[in-house]
């Protein structure tokens, strides 16, 4: 069966749990921690599961069971504590639909190397596992005289939280406006400082982020994570742990980056995810 809920369907272990392969105690990976950050988000609290670089963690213990026995009894299941074919079907019907939108406006003056439909799918699938959706609010190419192509192409300045004034700011305005919360992402073609593919810096009350040609499909996600976490959240990258979206580096792997509960609270708070 395929599942619908953007929290699971990225992942083929859930998607073969609700066609009967069976998820219990001793299980580990990304698949428990959707598993484990839903039972929490529907208020079955997990203190012992909480905490550390992959939080929830991951490991499908003793707390888990319990868990997800009360959601069993709560939902007319069989309470043995495992996620088979009926408790998988029941967890994706009651997460079917996203909680929260964030509205993304694409601005590029650079072809990137990725397609821009994988990054698209990319950036959905990192955040529709935590019930947000990711929204195209709209795309364009932005036409420039010679002279701006020049100066914007390469980005000069290092990388700054809040920008009042330069490059960047200026690059940020312009092409059509969006609304302020939103979310506009840049396409440069690269940083002069060549490790940099991508700074989450910008005008205060214009979020907004700049994401070099060359960077991974993750990337845009990972800029976009540090609009949504804001400047205030601590710590801003995530180096014990790779799977991290906030891992420092850029990396070209197909295993969907995850984030912790923490980050996940902080995100939904930011003025430009919105509930539904
Ligand atoms: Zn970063």
């Amino acid at each position: 069966m395929a599942l619908m809920s953007p929290r699971f369907k990225t992942s083929s272990k859930l998607v073969a749990a609700s066609n009967g392969a069976v998820i219990r105690k001793g299980a580990r990976g990304r698949h428990v921690h959707l598993i484990q950050m839903t039972l929490i988000d529907l208020g079955y609290l997990m203190p012992r599961s909480i905490g550390g670089v992959f939080s929830p963690d991951g490991v499908y213990g003793d707390e888990t069971k319990q868990k997800v026995a009360e959601f069993q009894r709560a939902n007319n299941l069989t309470p043995d504590g495992e996620i088979g074919r009926n408790t998988m079907t029941v967890l994706d019907r009651i997460c079917r639909n996203y909680k929260y939108i964030v509205t993304l406006h694409f601005r590029s003056i650079s072809l990137t190397t990725v397609s821009f439909s994988d990054t698209y799918n990319s950036t959905e699938n990192v955040y529709g596992q935590y019930g947000i959706k990711i929204v195209f609010g709209s795309g364009e190419s932005l036409m420039m005289s010679n002279e701006e192509e020049q100066q914007f192409n390469q980005v000069d300045e290092s990388c700054r939280w809040e920008i009042d004034d330069g490059e960047v700011n200026q690059l940020h305005s312009t092409g059509s406006p969006f609304p302020s919360n939103h979310i506009g992402v840049y396409y440069v073609k690269s940083f002069s400082n060549n490790s940099l593919l991508g700074c989450g810096g910008h005008a205060k009350n214009r979020p907004a982020c700049t994401v070099a040609a060359a960077a991974s499909r993750w990337d845009t996600a990972h800029e976009v994570g540090h609009v949504l976490l804001t400047s205030s959240f601590n710590p801003v990258h995530v180096s014990e742990h790779q799977r991290n979206l906030m891992y420092p580096y850029s990396r070209n792997t197909g295993q969907i980056p995850v984030l912790t509960d923490r980050q996940v609270a902080q995100i939904r708070r930011n003025i430009c995810c919105v509930s539904m």
